[in-house]
Parts: C-alpha cells; sequence; structure tokens
C-alpha cells in the first residue's frame, strides 16, 4: 500500500465539512486514492457547526483550498455561499462538492451521478424505461429520485413513513415536466398501493436511514414476502454492509446492490472534480469494504 506523498509547502488540501464528522470514511478512501495516484493532496475531516457554514466556506478561499465535500447537515445550505452551481446540482437542491477554481468557488453534486454509475457498473441497471419504488423522503431521496427521472425512469414511486413529505416531493418531480409517472405512496406495509407498487416495479431502492448501525438488528423496513427475484433491491445504507434489507432481499432471490458503491464513486467523481484525473475505484471500492467490515 502507497502512503500520502510527504507534505510541503505544495501540498493541496482538500476534505470534508460536515456535522457530526467523526465517522466519515472518506478521508481514508480519498487518502489512499490520492496514494495509488501519487498526487500531492491530502484529506482531511472538518467538524463545522451548521452557525459556522458561512465562516468554513469563506476558509476554502482564505486558505487556498483546493476543494472540499460537504456532507450532512449542510448540502441544501452551502450552495447560497458559493458564486456557481452547476444546473444538476441547482435541480437536485443540494451540493457535495466544491471546487476551488482559482478563489472561484463552484459547486457540484456528485451523490447522485454517483448512484446511478454504481447501478450501471455494479449492478448492470439501466434506469431508462424502468418501475422504481423508492423508500424514503429526505434529503438524499430527491437528488437520487431526480438523476433517475434523468435517466429516463418511465415509473417513480416515493414511499415514505410520513407521507406528506412524499407528497410535497412527489409534486416538485411532476412540476419537472419529465415523461414519468410518479406517484407518493404511505410507507405502509398493510397498504394495497404500496404492496402493488414493489410487486410491479424493477428496483426499489431505500433512501431511509432505517437499518442503519447501530439500529441494524431490527427487522427489514420491507420483509422479504414483499420481494420478488425480479426486483433489484438497493440500499443506500453503507453501515453495515449488509443491510437486513439486502438480507431480505437475498432471502427473496432478488440481486441486490450495496450502499458503499455510491460513497465509492460519488468520491471519485469528486477527485475528478478536483484533479482532472480518474482515481482507482476499485481501491476505493475494497477500502470501503474492508473498513465496513470491521464495524
Ligand atoms: P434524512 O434524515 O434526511 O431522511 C431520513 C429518511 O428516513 C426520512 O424519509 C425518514 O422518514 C426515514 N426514516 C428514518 N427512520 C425510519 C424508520 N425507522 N422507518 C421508516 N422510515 C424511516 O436522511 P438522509 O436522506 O440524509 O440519509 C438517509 C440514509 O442514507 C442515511 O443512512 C445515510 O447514511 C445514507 N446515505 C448514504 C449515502 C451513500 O453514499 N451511500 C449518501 C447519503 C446518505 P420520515 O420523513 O417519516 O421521518
Amino acid at each position: 500500500m502507497l502512503d500520502i506523498l510527504p507534505v510541503t509547502g505544495t501540498t493541496k488540501i482538500v476534505g470534508v465539512f460536515g456535522h457530526p464528522v467523526s465517522h466519515t470514511l472518506s478521508p481514508l478512501m480519498q487518502n489512499r486514492a490520492f496514494a495509488a495516484m501519487q498526487l500531492p493532496y491530502v484529506y482531511v475531516p472538518w467538524h463545522v457547526l451548521p452557525e459556522d457554514l458561512p465562516a468554513a466556506v469563506a476558509a476554502v478561499r482564505a486558505l487556498h483550498l483546493a476543494g472540499v465535500n460537504v456532507t450532512l447537515p449542510h448540502k441544501a445550505a452551502v450552495g447560497a455561499f458559493l458564486d456557481e452551481i452547476t444546473p444538476e446540482a441547482r435541480l437536485f437542491g443540494s451540493v457535495n462538492t466544491i471546487k476551488n477554481d482559482d478563489g472561484r468557488l463552484i459547486g457540484y453534486n456528485t451523490d447522485a451521478p454517483g448512484f446511478l454509475r454504481s447501478l450501471q457498473e455494479q449492478a448492470a441497471f439501466v434506469p431508462a424505461g424502468r418501475r422504481l419504488v423508492f423508500l424514503g423522503a429526505g434529503g438524499s431521496t430527491k437528488p437520487l429520485v431526480m438523476q433517475m427521472l434523468l435517466a429516463g425512469a418511465r415509473e417513480i414511486s416515493v414511499a415514505n413513513r410520513t407521507y406528506a413529505k412524499a407528497a410535497a416531493l412527489c409534486r416538485e418531480l411532476t412540476a419537472l415536466g419529465l415523461p414519468a409517472a410518479i406517484q407518493p405512496l404511505p410507507l405502509d406495509l398493510d397498504s394495497a398501493a404500496f404492496g402493488s407498487a414493489v410487486a410491479k416495479a424493477d428496483a426499489l431502492i431505500n433512501t431511509t436511514s432505517a437499518g442503519m448501525y447501530p439500529q441494524h438488528r431490527e427487522p427489514p423496513i420491507v420483509p422479504a414476502a414483499f420481494l420478488h427475484p425480479s426486483l433489484l433491491v438497493c440500499d443506500i445504507v453503507y453501515i453495515p454492509r449488509r443491510t437486513s434489507l439486502l438480507a431480505a432481499a437475498e432471502e427473496a432471490g432478488c440481486h441486490t446492490l450495496a450502499g458503499y458503491g455510491m460513497l465509492a464513486y460519488q468520491g471519485a467523481l469528486s477527485i475528478e472534480i478536483w484533479t482532472g484525473q480518474k482515481p482507482p475505484l476499485q481501491l476505493m471500492l475494497d477500502t470501503l469494504e474492508d473498513a465496513i467490515a470491521v464495524v
């Protein structure tokens, strides 16, 4: 395993702003990638409270950081402090990567394209023309659903425990005017509408935090009896790697896609934005898989 290059006066600094941030696996993954690429970058975690976000963004300029990732709870708020936001990140209402282009700060979203690439490359799943059921209507849901619509999904159902949030998100999605059927659903296993949407779906994507460590021993958010072998079941929760939902999906004979893939692909896209070079994706996937295995 290569070490990061020695830190010198020309080392470029990148990192992640989050609250909390102590759990992040990104420094491990990104520093391994920079080491393998033999690039003079270091990636560090910064604990940024919401009220300190404007000062933290100002520090990106003042300290000439090459860029940063932005994680919870800052992804929606950070755009207001940037000079430019890509059309996709603006549409998604979420910035998770900032590039410092000679003092001009540009916001990108790599979460949603990272998920799309994980779907395509790890699960060989093409969303065009497909029926998808999303579980959840939280911060991570909107960018992923919009990315699936842009990729040509035919039917999208959004099921959430708090139905009003699913309904509000679906109104926003419908207003995009894309040629897809969009419906909100209660995330209720007794609801016939929910059961029928899952029965007809090609993919079920969990974007809720249900099943995330330390709640990983709870029963799956959707039990095996609801799932069918032609369904791809994706969980964006990545700790543990094999969530109770993915275990239920395997029991039902479904193909599955674990959430650490999205994390690796979004990180790889961030490195590409900062450096213009393609990072070693397999190394990043392996690094995460090893790190998650010990949790
Ligand atoms: P939010 O807090 O914004 O949203 C949480 C969502 O989960 C809401 O829809 C909430 O429903 C639902 N929820 C929480 N607990 C339950 C439960 N017990 N049963 C049913 N629904 C529940 O979270 P985020 O969208 O930011 O993140 C969600 C998950 O995605 C996290 O585990 C996060 O780690 C993971 N993630 C993974 C990424 C990756 O790269 N793989 C990237 C980003 C996030 P309600 O509205 O009713 O409260």
